[in-house]
């Protein structure tokens, strides 16, 4: 006994499950359509946790997804913003090379960052560095002029307005059992039990887990990476610009700390990658003993742990050290002190982990029938979601019935 029955249902009200509902309201505003959401408001997770920048797509592989989808998708949102009234600001970024051995990685980012098709990329020394980031210091500096910062709450707010104009988004409505056969695919929830002929799963740090709700093998686990940020107090937010990034070591998929001004003005530094011990855990505190020995019970997990536990150290180690997370800063703004940053928020990345140890570097999409398994979603997936939203109709919509 099911209560309504739709054409798809999306699981997941962040940034890419909005932005894949909104794209399929826009093309078949016939289809009937319904976002389920656990949490009684849309973006609570990942999307209301972020820095907020609308990256560039300098840093990714050519031809890649990520590439692709972000340098299109950061144009994207800046339109949807400005179109539809969102704070953003295009206000640019410097990539800063502090020591010998990154220069020659700073030197590939910017052929990268050409070969995804960026216009306006320039090396830069030190005096010019000052220039633009008056209290930065560094060797030399990649000016990447196309990155900006908006709001993704407020994006995510907007997207659901403009889906419930063509469809549903149903919040406090967490998706507790998936029954399908030839004909539907049924979803339960507490607040009823939906029956559709397509489903989309995007519940971020939960996808692995509704893939196999549904009765697929991810092949994947969910590894949560908290990122930590401290505020820089307001008396000294004036030694910002705008963005200043450190060059990322190749081996991981984050940025490494860094200052960001938000769109209201405030200036913040990180975030850090912490191994989370639960899949929402904010704080050092929050564990989640279920969700830790299921991390624990998966091959992959130790093999990831056997290559990154020294790196894995380090973050814990500036996690609890202020004077720790300090020093990694004041490489980027020597002038920045302990007393200059107060603990600020914290967001948890839903980062998919192979059974080999390795990190998925690129978006995943998985089809499976009538479902589509968004397994693999981290950065740059805000910018790029009204993307995302596109290239998932384009690859999937005709098996989901689309037309
Ligand atoms: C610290 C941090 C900084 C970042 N900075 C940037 C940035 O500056 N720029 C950028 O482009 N990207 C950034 N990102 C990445 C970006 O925020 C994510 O890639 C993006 O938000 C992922 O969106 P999502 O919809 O997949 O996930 P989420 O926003 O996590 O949404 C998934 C939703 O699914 C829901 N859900 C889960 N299980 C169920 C269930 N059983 N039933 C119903 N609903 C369920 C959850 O409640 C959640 O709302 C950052 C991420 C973090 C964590």
């Amino acid at each position: 006994m099911t209560d309504s029955r739709y054409n798809i249902i999306v699981i997941g009200g962040g940034v890419v499950g909005l932005g894949v509902a909104l794209e399929i309201t826009r093309r078949f505003p016939q289809q009937r359509l319904l976002v389920l959401e656990k949490e009684d408001r849309v973006a609570c997770h990942q999307s209301g946790h972020n820095s907020g920048v609308i990256h560039s797509g300098v840093y990714y592989k050519p031809g890649s997804l990520k590439a692709r989808l972000c340098v299109a998708g950061a144009a994207a949102m800046v339109e949807f913003c400005r179109e539809h009234g969102i704070p953003y600001q295009v206000c640019g970024k410097v990539i800063v090379a502090t020591e010998e051995e990154e220069l020659p990685r700073l030197e590939q980012l910017r052929q990268r960052g050409e070969a995804n098709g960026l216009s306006g990329l320039r090396l830069i020394g030190p005096e010019e560095l000052r220039e633009i980031e008056a209290h930065a210091a560094g060797l030399k500096a990649l000016v990447v002029p196309s990155t900006g910062v908006t709001d993704y709450a407020l994006v995510c707010a907007k997207y659901a307005e403009l889906i419930r104009a063509n469809g549903e988004v149903l919040t406090s409505a967490r998706a507790t059992g998936i029954k399908r056969n030839a004909s539907e695919i049924v979803v339960e929830t507490p607040r009823g039990a939906f029956a559709t002929d397509a489903l989309i799963n995007c519940a971020g740090l939960y996808s692995d887990r509704i893939s196999r709700m549904a009765g697929d093998e991810p092949g994947v686990r969910i590894v949560p990476f908290r990122g930590e940020y401290y505020d820089l107090v307001p008396e000294r937010a004036a030694l910002v610009g705008a963005l200043i990034y450190p060059v990322p070591d190749p081996r991981f998929p984050f940025l490494g700390v860094h200052f960001t001004r938000r769109i209201a003005g405030k200036v913040d530094a990180g975030p850090n990658a912490v191994l989370a011990l639960a899949r929402e855990g904010y704080r050092h505190t929050d564990i989640n003993l279920e969700e830790m020995a299921s991390s624990l019970a998966f091959a992959g997990f130790w093999r990831m742990a056997r290559q990154h536990w020294r790196s894995g150290f380090g973050e814990w180690y500036r996690s609890l050290s202020k004077a720790a997370f300090v020093r990694a800063l004041q490489r980027l703004l020597p002038e920045i002190g302990e007393n200059d940053l107060t603990p600020g928020g914290s967001g948890v990345r839903a980062q998919a982990l192979k059974p080999d140890g390795a990190l998925v570097d690129d978006f995943q999409f998985v089809p499976s029938g009538k479902i589509l398994h968004v397994l693999n979603v981290p950065s740059p997936a805000a910018t790029a979601s009204l993307m995302i939203g596109k290239a998932i109709v384009d690859m999937a919509g005709k098996n989901l019935g689309l037309n």
